[in-house]
């Protein structure tokens, strides 16, 4: 079993905005890497001028996040198929038996989500910061969906579970209204250097959300942000807890007993 990297994230194009040059790095690596997203999309943007109307933008951005997911090198993605915009509206019972569902099939050593802020604040994002917290207890307890059990998927223990974050410092220095977090409480610090081009390529491949992403482009010095992604620990099954990593994987073993 080698290392196997899950992310749970809301809409097509957070997996690119956010840890994108992670995933690219880690999938060079060789790392299996899955993606688990919440919804199609189909509320955002339909591109200016418009590529699609409103009611296919979820097939369309469901074929744009295939795009990207296959430059990064995402091995698999999944589409929970959950209203945009309405995760705060949906049971949040009925995201986490998917989010659990996700982590008992594919058995990640590590999970990336959001943190509590969002990055951009979207409701959804916040949502599913939860839904990762508590997915990380409820797929390794047996008591919790034990249909699923039943059906034969096997209660698994994540070791580590990220929130992808920003220092707030970042943010502020391009005056946008972003949810960053304080630079003293990063943990994580992911060196994307090698693979920055990548990711402009993958944000290419959303060209719905095309204003947000020139926007992000043309921002000074985001090749030299987009070299260097970080992270906050927020939960941890290691014994040991150390001072700032530089790997998403330090101190797991890669054989674990089931
Ligand atoms: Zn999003």
């Amino acid at each position: 079993m080698g290392k196997r990297l899950l992310l749970l994230l809301a809409h097509p194009d957070d997996e690119t905005f956010g840890p994108g040059g992670t995933i690219a790095r880690y999938a060079r690596e060789g790392v299996s890497i899955h993606l688990a997203t919440a919804t199609r999309g189909e509320a955002g943007q339909t591109g200016t001028p418009p590529l699609i109307g409103q009611d296919g933008l979820g097939d369309y951005r469901e074929g744009e996040l295939r795009a990207a997911a296959g430059l990064l090198g995402i091995g698999f993605v999944e589409f929970f198929g959950f209203g945009d915009g309405r995760l705060v509206s949906t049971p949040f019972d009925s995201i986490l038996e998917r989010a659990v569902a996700a982590i008992r099939r594919f058995r990640p050593q590590v999970v990336i989500g959001f943190g509590p802020g969002g990055v951009s604040g979207h409701p959804d994002h916040m949502v599913m910061c939860d839904i990762a917290a508590a997915a990380f207890d409820a797929a390794a307890d047996p008591v919790r969906f034990p249909d699923q059990v039943q059906d034969g998927l096997k209660p698994w223990a994540v070791q580590k579970l990220y929130r992808f974050e920003v220092s707030q410092a970042a943010f502020d220095a391009w005056q946008v209204p972003l949810k960053g977090v304080p630079a003293d409480t990063l943990t994580t610090f992911i060196d994307t250097s090698a693979v920055v081009d990548l990711k402009v390529a993958a944000f290419y491949c959303h060209r719905t959300q095309a204003k947000d992403y020139e926007r992000m482009l043309s921002r000074d010095g985001f090749r030299e942000f987009a070299a260097q992604e970080t992270y906050v620990l927020a939960a941890s099954r290691l014994a040991v807890e150390g001072g700032p990593e530089t790997d998403l994987f330090f101190g797991i073993e890669e054989e674990q007993p089931i």
